[in-house]
């Protein structure tokens, strides 16, 4: 169940049980993380609460804080459904590029297919920030390269109480 609020034409946010909630936190781990979520195919709403499952009972990594989920349009390829997209705060241990590939094999674990730029997703994670490290690799850039830029990552942002 959620409740729903609509903020404009094309935005509409979602809050509920597990998404727009802040979670007790036991600092099992050592750095705080902040990956953005999303999805455009199938059933993403009950994807996410999946993830959020999965991710509770994970001891490589402590939940703390997840933000409501924002439906916004489709960019770049816009011929394809509303994209999904919430903001989960973690702490882990892992180094960044350990957790990245960490995320891969979450990602993979939901079944995301790599077809195409900016293509439809079942499940796409992506690091948003991770402490206040500053990295500019190849594979890996953080903060991540256009998070403000994108609603997307901006909307469900602002929900998250520091
Ligand atoms: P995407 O298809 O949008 O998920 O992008 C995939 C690739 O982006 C990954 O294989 C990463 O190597 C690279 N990447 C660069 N910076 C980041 C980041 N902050 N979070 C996630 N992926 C990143």
């Amino acid at each position: 169940m959620y409740i729903k609020r609509k903020l404009n034409e094309s935005l509409i946010t979602f809050k509920g049980l597990r998404f727009g909630v802040k979670l007790r936190e036991k600092s099992s781990h050592r750095y705080r993380v902040t990956v953005g979520i999303g999805g455009n195919v199938g059933d993403v709403k009950r994807r996410f609460e999946h993830l959020y499952m999965f991710l509770k009972r994970d001891k490589r990594v402590e939940l703390l804080e997840t933000s409501l989920i924002l439906k916004n349009p489709p960019f770049g390829f816009v011929a394809q459904d509303d994209f999904l997209n919430s903001i989960i705060v973690l702490k882990v241990s892992m180094q960044p590029l350990a957790f990245l590939e960490y995320l891969h094999r979450v990602e993979k674990k939901f079944a995301r297919k790599r077809s195409f730029a900016n293509a439809p997703r079942t499940l796409d994670l992506d690091i948003i920030f991770f402490e206040n490290r500053v990295i500019k690799t190849p594979r890996l850039t953080i903060p991540h390269e256009s998070w403000s830029k994108r609603e997307s990552v901006t909307i469900p942002l602002m929900d998250i109480k520091r």
